[in-house]
């Protein structure tokens, strides 16, 4: 008889959270309660990937209507409807969030729709005052947007407001060049809000292959989104007409909203963390080994709390690895290895592996690329543009990285990621006959090196 009242307790219902709860108790018989004080969903379902994605399938009706006209039909678009479609949106979350809730419940994992603090390492503290203990505690809490330092930061919107938008803004300045700011660029223009972006740096997407977000850019600004490198807000404040902004461009201008998408920080605060010897670095992160663990032994933490891959994916499989540690008995360390990314813009940018700068720091490679007109778009009279890459090792002639910039290249870049994760090498690749007439064919078809070093 354990002298605790859980054998895990987990602080957050999202993603890994929730997978970690259901399969510890599921799957292991083990004891277990989840506080969230919250949505359970977390970022994913309630404030991130999920409604993200239906804004991006919404958002590209408009490309659609048009090409469906080129293509011979006679189609009549009219103006989006922001109060129907986020009406069905939220409907749809709430959907989400019972099956989530359900999951916990069929798995006899016991909630607390609470908000969770540390006690010691052993305890945790529930805001309905109740006290908990566990031989193992979970956190799992996710992160949150920021804006950045400065007067008036307040008067922004961040990635969590724009789901609860009454109505869409007629113009809309994004702050940031990251994922969170391309991606709602596109989805926001593609719904017909005029979107002007201020960058820090000289280009998008920071850490992306040159090449590939080089394009991503090139496209976007065809698109119609005032794009500018270097900029920041230097002041900013409510004005008639929304919200007035001075860049460090020396422009002055007003826009109906301002959105920070200035990058996220781990839900760490105030949980009473260091008291009790759980260390935190940069940015709020708790600090944690392959195994997830925290320096108090009985303490671990996953997903975007410890700021090392902020991928939903991520998150489950760190989940995962933790409960087969602690409750398997198999230790498992957390691969991070090769784990493939999509970037929501329209185009799409799917990503595995080294970028061909990262390559190139770090042996001899060749580059076998290839940029063209897609047949669909072509047809309809758009100048879109699709780019296939492969980084390869001269060496070992290992595909170290691939780079996709075209529409459904989240789709692509998922079935190179298996080849890619298996070490596969070009060779390998050109053995595979291609699916023709496709987009991703040309990734089995690349004769020559465009460069090597
Ligand atoms: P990112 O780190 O991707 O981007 C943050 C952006 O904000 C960068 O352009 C950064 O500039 C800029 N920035 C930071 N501080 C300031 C400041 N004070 N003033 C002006 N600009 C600033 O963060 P996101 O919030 O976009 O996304 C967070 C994470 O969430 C991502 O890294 C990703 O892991 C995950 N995510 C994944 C998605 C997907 O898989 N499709 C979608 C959305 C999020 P600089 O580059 O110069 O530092």
């Amino acid at each position: 008889m354990s002298d605790f009242d859980y054998d895990l307790f987990v602080i957050g219902g999202g993603s890994g959270g929730v997978r970690a709860a259901r399969v510890a108790a599921g799957e292991y018989g083990a004891k277990v309660g989840l506080a969230e004080e919250s949505r359970y969903g977390g970022t994913c379902v309630i404030r991130g990937c999920v409604p993200k994605k239906l804004m991006v399938f919404a958002s590209t009706y408009r490309d659609s209507f048009q090409d469906a006209r080129d293509y011979g039909w006679e189609v009549n678009d009219g103006p989006f409807d922001w109060h129907n479609f986020a009406g069905k949106m939220r409907a749809e979350l709430d959907r989400l969030e019972g099956i989530y809730r359900n999951l916990l419940d069929n798995s006899g994992v016991e909630k607390f729709d609470a908000r969770a603090t540390l006690k010691d390492a052993h305890t945790v503290k529930l805001s309905t005052g109740e006290e908990k203990t566990a031989k193992h505690i979970l956190i799992a809490t996710g992160g949150r947007p920021v804006r950045p330092e400065m007067e008036n930061a307040e008067l922004g919107l961040v990635s969590d407001d724009i789901f609860d938008l009454e109505a869409l803004p007629r113009s809309m300045l994004i702050v940031g060049g990251g994922y969170i700011a391309c991606e709602f660029a596109c989805i926001l223009h593609g719904l017909g809000v005029d979107v002007s972006m201020y960058f820090r740096g000289g280009q998008i997407l920071n850490g992306f292959d040159d090449e590939a977000r080089g394009l991503v850019a090139e496209q976007m600004r065809t698109r119609g989104i005032d794009m500018h490198s270097g900029a920041s807000i230097l002041e900013m404040e409510t004005r008639e007409g929304g919200t007035w902004v001075k860049s460090t461009m020396g422009k002055e201008k007003i826009f109906d909203k301002v959105f920070f998408a200035t990058g996220r920080a781990p839900n760490s605060n105030d949980m009473g963390l260091e008291d009790i010897g759980v260390a935190l670095g940069r940015n709020g992160a708790i600090e944690v080994n392959e195994y997830s663990q925290t320096g108090v032994p009985s303490i671990y933490a996953i997903g975007d709390v410890t700021d090392r891959l902020n991928l939903t994916p991520v998150a489950i499989r760190e989940g995962m690895a933790f409960v087969k540690t602690v409750f398997g008995g198999e230790p498992t360390p957390v691969d991070h290895d090769l784990v493939a990314s999509a970037v929501f813009t329209q185009p799409e940018m799917g990503t595995v592996g080294l970028s061909e700068e990262d390559a190139a720091a770090q042996e001899a490679i060749e580059v076998y690329a290839t940029s063209f007109k897609p047949m669909q778009t072509a047809f309809a009279g758009r100048d879109d543009r699709v780019m296939m890459k492969l980084v390869v090792s001269k060496e070992t002639r290992v595909v170290l990285g691939c780079h996709i910039v075209a529409p459904q290249a989240g789709e692509m870049i998922q079935m190179a990621g298996i080849a890619i994760k298996m070490g596969a090498t070009k060779e390998q690749f050109d053995q595979t006959c291609a699916v023709h007439p496709t987009m991703s064919e040309e990734l089995v078809t690349m004769r020559n090196p465009v460069r090597d070093t």
